[in-house]
């Protein structure tokens, strides 16, 4: 079995969804999963703002204007009047749906079904496609086996037991569409994995069925070594191991959703980023292989908020780091970066949600500055201890940049510089003609 997901420009128009029928139209089982076409959960978003803002009137008319789109896609999309009226009864069923909304009370729950609604949208009308130009394929409801735990993490267990009963109902069959992104979590609500979260939904569903390869197809080709909407001159890197991608995906690189690496790195499933638009590249693959020693790529993560503990006392006394940790996991907030020094420690963290109550507790026994508008640039590649001489072309790239915090030696893959996010541009580009 093979999983292939398609992100929102893949499916973002009918012409989009009608050349995607080239790469899935051949003999081999394959789970495909799509996101929202483009534009739709952004449309989505801010309809569930004003929703939340009581401008009732204002999300009535953007849900309209969303509706609109939506029948000029399916005026192109189909030929025969059997399928657009069945994909005319659909949107009619969801953007009805959508209106109740603007009757009601709006609450989080309400927040994520509406949310819901883009991937819901886009694997209907593909499947129905499908269905009029003579392809057999199965829709495959994600909320019937994606779900996520109190944590929020995928639960796994769950998934691979229910998908695998999902598909065995259709034995015999090839070709499954399912959407990404959308969930349960553990209440049974809808629920969602995050933004970008189709690349997620991808790699748990090959891991849940020990897929031989995941591919994600976007609208560009492969893994670049710098974000290419920031810095001329960007170019595909051919490989790169679990580690190396999990890193970059994590500090910015938005190719991939942040944490989607980890199930096919556990079940040791190869992924690769193919382009859509120029199906022939080679792309970029990512595997346990570990290449040679070299910089292989930039990425950067903004909305950083870094915090200083200062404790004169206590710094180096047994217990003080364990005493601030609990204090992040308490709150369970992730650390991104951290570094030490005789008296203070410096840590990043990018969910502020509970800042002010994280600061109150630190503040019991340290004296606490909090910093914001800060960027984590990575720069990712195999840097093994015996190599020489990559710290200091980075920080010679990097000699006009005021550095705020660096972290390296964590791991062998990655030195994490943190910045003032209006000098990231500055140093992205610093770094590509430096490094590359
Ligand atoms: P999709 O809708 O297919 O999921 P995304 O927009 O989420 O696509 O991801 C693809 C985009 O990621 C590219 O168009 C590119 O602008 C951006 N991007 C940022 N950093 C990188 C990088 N290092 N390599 C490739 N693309 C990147
Ligand atoms: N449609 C969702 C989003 O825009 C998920 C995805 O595209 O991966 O975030
Ligand atoms: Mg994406």
């Amino acid at each position: 079995m093979r999983v292939l997901k398609f992100g929102g420009t893949s499916v973002g128009s009918a012409e989009r969804m009608q050349a995607l029928v080239n790469l899935i139209n051949d003999e081999v089982p394959k789970i495909v999963v799509l996101s929202a076409m483009s534009g739709t959960t952004n449309n989505l978003a801010e309809i569930a703002d004003a929703l939340y803002a009581k401008k009732h009137s204002h999300a009535k008319a953007l849900i309209e204007g969303l509706e609109i789109k939506y029948n000029l896609v399916i005026k192109k999309l189909y030929r025969s009047k059997a399928a657009f009226d069945k994909s005319k009864e659909l949107l009619d069923s969801h953007f009805n749906y959508l209106q109740t909304f603007t009757m009601d009370l709006f609450t989080v729950n309400e927040e994520r079904a509406v949310l819901a609604q883009g991937e819901l949208l886009s694997t209907a009308l593909f499947h129905y496609y499908l269905e009029e130009i003579g392809i057999d394929s199965v829709l495959l409801p994600a909320l019937n086996y994606m779900r996520i735990d109190e944590n929020g993490e995928p639960d796994m267990k769950y998934i691979e037991t229910n998908i695998k009963s999902e598909l065995a109902k259709f034995s015999g069959k090839k070709l499954f569409i399912t959407q990404g992104y959308i969930c349960r979590n553990s209440f049974g609500e809808i629920d969602n994995l995050k933004r970008g979260g189709s690349d997620y939904t991808a790699t748990i569903i090959g891991a849940a069925v020990a897929a031989e390869e995941i591919q994600i197809w976007t609208d560009i080709d492969g893994m670049h070594n710098n974000d290419p909407r920031i810095v001329d001159k960007t170019y595909p890197i051919a490989e790169l191991s679990f580690d190396e991608a999990a890193e970059l995906a994590y500090f910015g690189a938005k190719i991939l959703h942040p944490t989607c690496i980890l199930p096919a790195q556990m079940r040791n499933i190869p992924v690769r980023l193919l382009n859509t638009m120029q199906p022939e590249a080679k792309g970029t693959v990512i595997t346990s292989k570990i290449s040679d020693g070299n910089i292989k790529a930039v990425a950067a993560k903004d909305g950083i908020t870094a915090i200083k503990i200062k404790s004169g006392r206590m710094l180096l006394a047994y217990g003080f780091l364990r005493s601030v940790f609990e204090i992040f996991e308490r709150y369970k907030t992730p650390i991104d970066m951290i570094t030490t020094s005789e008296v203070a420690v410096s840590l990043t963290i990018d969910n502020t949600k509970n800042i002010d109550a994280i600061k109150k507790e630190l503040q019991e026994f340290c004296t606490v500055e909090v910093d914001t508008d800060l960027t984590i640039v990575c720069i990712v590649g195999s840097f093994s201890v015996e190599k020489q001489g990559y710290v200091l072309r980075i920080f010679e790239a990097l000699k006009s940049i005021p550095i705020r915090m660096i972290s390296y030696g964590g791991s062998e893959h990655n030195v994490s510089i943190l910045i003032e996010t209006k000098l990231k541009k500055d140093a992205l580009t610093a770094l590509n003609n430096g490094l590359f």
